[in-house]
């Protein structure tokens, strides 16, 4: 018994094209369950055999064509015939193209608009850039390989050349269809660090951050410090997207690291930026942590605590309603009392005891009130408004778009390029510009993390 795989030319006068594609022979009958149906090597011959009878088809149907000339309007005529190679998901083809020339000026035509140096379909470039940026080059080339009939380019270091190149459009490109007005725009933007490869850059700073209107319209953006991507023409771009004009009221948002602010002011940000609560709140989760730790072995500290942990609670309802500028009066009322921890031994010889730890989370806190003071506001107040106080996204994006993929954890190390173009796939994937909905993964605004913050 033979099947044949064969394509029938339907809905047409004159006599159908037919054209066998591939012999089928199936295995066996159904008495062993590894028989059924195709295999991934059939399969993976079936879509190239299919790909190439499909391009032959194309090409037939292309050649038969005589362009108008551009410059008199007469009929071409066919001058010579051109060989490309372009690799499609389903394996390279070779396509005979002919080129054009008026017959009566001589103006010379082409049939297709592809760039001269065009060697594969969008859809592949997109398929390796999407791939690379979810997982290690080396990674996704043998999944490629292991899924596809792509016989080219599918080792880590021509896919890692197809993402750069990927990458570099993606910079260059305008604004993705400039969005419907918006009154009001919340920006914010922080910084990371991946592992550098070359010597003299241990640590390469990531920038990144997101754009977010009340309506959920979100984009994410970054830039590696020092690399070709201009971190503030990105955001002016993100702005743009999610429908930015002369009249949308800015809100920006950082940690308060001096060169995010200038970056800021770059993009268009004119207001001050407001420090983010989300920091402040994650440092003053390690201060109640600690204090919630301290021992209470003996009636001394078991009354120390009493008075510790409610000025630390103290603190944050002062931050947050906008009335601290510091810690030193939390800082002053707890040295009071601490004495009493003097000699305090955690219970894992090696940790270091809760006292301590306490001590040093507010001091930080402290240091970190001070630098930020002109950019503290009343959270609370705010809050209460249905503002935002910050967000706990871009902490979010960061993982996203530069730890999953680019960490210590990894035990990768970056070329300032190199990781500064897969940022920009990254980007492109989350804000749904290869058509994947990515955006999804995050909640558009408030999400849970952030409200689990506001102990107001
Ligand atoms: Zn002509």
């Amino acid at each position: 018994m033979a099947w044949v795989l064969r394509l029938v030319e339907t809905g047409i006068d004159r006599p159908s094209r037919v054209i066998d594609v591939l012999d089928i022979r199936p295995h066996g009958d159904l008495g062993d369950i590894a028989d059924l149906g195709l295999t991934l090597s059939e399969a993976k011959q079936i879509l190239a055999r299919l790909q190439q009878a499909l391009v032959a088809i194309q090409a037939d149907d292309h050649a038969v064509q005589r362009p108008f000339c551009s410059s008199c309007r007469h009929t071409c005529h066919v001058k010579d015939w051109r060989l490309h190679q372009v690799t499609t998901l389903f394996g390279t083809v070779a396509i005979r193209l002919p080129r054009f020339r008026c017959a009566s000026c001589g103006h010379g035509e082409t049939g297709v608009s592809w760039l001269s140096h065009c060697r594969s379909t969008p859809e592949l470039d997109q398929l390796r850039a999407h791939m690379s940026a979810l997982m290690p080059y080396r990674v996704a080339a043998g999944l490629l390989a292991h899924l596809l009939p792509v016989d080219a380019g599918t080792s880590a270091e021509t896919l890692r050349g197809h993402t750069l190149k990927v990458g570099e459009q993606l910079r260059a490109a305008a604004a993705v269809k400039p969005g419907p007005a918006v009154s009001a725009i919340t920006v914010t933007v922080d910084s990371t660090f991946i592992r550098g490869r070359h010597d003299g850059e241990r640590h390469l700073e990531v920038r990144v951050g997101n754009v977010e209107t009340a309506g959920g319209g979100r984009q994410v953006f970054g830039a590696v410090a020092k690399a070709e991507t201009e971190i503030a023409v990105m955001i002016r771009r993100s702005l743009e997207t999610v429908g930015r004009t002369a009249d949308t009221e800015l809100t920006a948002f950082t940690d308060g690291a001096p060169s995010l602010r200038s970056i800021l002011a770059e993009a268009g940000c004119k207001k001050p930026p407001i420090a983010d609560w989300f920091h402040i709140a994650m440092r003053l989760q390690h201060a109640k942590q600690a204090a919630s730790g301290l021992s209470t072995d003996t009636p001394d500290r078991m009354q120390a605590k009493a008075v510790i942990v409610p000025e630390v609670e103290r603190l944050h309802w002062r931050i947050w309603n906008g009335k601290a500028r510091n810690a030193r009066r939390t800082l002053d009322r707890v040295r009071k009392v601490m004495h009493v921890f003097q000699g305090e031994r955690s219970c894992r010889t090696t940790a270091v005891p809760s006292s301590r730890k306490l001590w040093r989370a507010l001091r930080e806190v402290d240091t970190y009130l001070r630098g930020q003071s002109s950019r503290l506001v009343n959270y609370a107040k705010r809050y209460r408004a249905g503002l935002r106080v910050g967000t706990s996204i871009t902490e979010g994006t960061a993982n996203f778009l530069v730890n999953r993929r680019m960490n210590k954890a990894q035990q990768m190390r970056w070329s300032r390029r190199g990781a500064d173009l897969l940022l920009q796939v990254r980007c492109a994937l989350y804000n749904g510009a290869f058509g994947h909905g990515f955006g999804t993964l995050f909640e558009p605004t408030s999400n849970t993390a952030q409200k689990s913050l506001l102990v107001a």
